[in-house]
């Protein structure tokens, strides 16, 4: 039988069972014990593709293209590594990429829009179900991705726990407007083109003071081959 031919797979390290840099006595060792299983001679667990390929495996570390090989292996090695961290490793988006749709005022300087229009309306009225849009390029959904999400809070003041209408804190109002940066990180398989995520803002709030104004925030994902220098606000 010839021997010649390259198998699959190239780990050659991963056939015989060692790790990479083994002694010569470790895999004429592991080359023993598996050549008894596979060896096509064996009725049970014998299989002549797996013979070839240890056999192969065992001459190429025995003998002299090991060293070609290991340089090889090595520098394939790096190259997966660096790959895999980089791919582990998360964007975040710059502020840009996050644009909220079309918003009350808007709605309410097209007539849309009264007092109290809920999302339900909104959704009715302009078939927007979501609250905001992240732009995301082609070449970044192959790693995880972080946005950053500025959001209207209603913070309750600490002086007077909102019930003082003469705290000079807050001048009696109770609360004040503030602003959060929300974090959320999608992961690779999430980066779905056109897909809706509803965050519970309530698993969100970073004190008992911080309300924010809404409960649910819906995210549509938006994936372009590249993004336009200024994204219109009109979805
Ligand atoms: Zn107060």
């Amino acid at each position: 039988m010839s021997l010649s031919i390259p198998p699959e797979p190239s780990n050659l390290y991963e056939v015989l069972e060692i790790p990479f840099g083994a002694t010569t006595e470790e895999i004429k060792s592991s080359f023993r014990h598996l050549v008894k299983q596979f060896h096509p001679d064996n009725p049970i667990t014998g299989s002549y593709s797996k013979f070839q390929n240890l056999y192969f495996a065992y001459q190429t570390l025995t003998g002299e293209g090991r060293k070609r090989y290991d340089e090889e292996f090595r520098k394939n090695y790096a190259r997966e590594f660096v790959k895999r961290k980089l791919e582990e490793h998360p964007i975040v988006l710059p502020v840009s990429r996050v644009r909220f749709t079309t918003g009350i005022l808007e709605l309410a300087k097209r007539g849309l829009m009264r007092k109290g229009f809920r999302n339900k309306d909104r959704r009715k009225v302009t078939g927007i179900d979501y609250d905001l849009i992240i732009d995301l390029k082609e070449s970044e959904i192959i790693r995880p991705v972080i946005a950053v999400i500025p959001l209207t809070v209603r913070i309750v003041c600490r002086d007077c726990m909102g019930s003082d209408p003469h705290c000079p804190a807050c001048n009696g109002r109770g609360s004040y407007k503030g602003s959060r940066n929300l974090k959320v990180e999608f992961p690779k398989s999430a980066l779905v083109q056109g897909k809706v995520f509803e965050f519970d803002l309530s698993k969100f709030r970073p004190d008992s003071f911080t309300h924010f104004k809404k409960k649910f925030l819906r995210v549509k994902l938006l994936i372009h081959k590249n993004i336009p220098l200024r994204a219109k606000s009109t979805v």
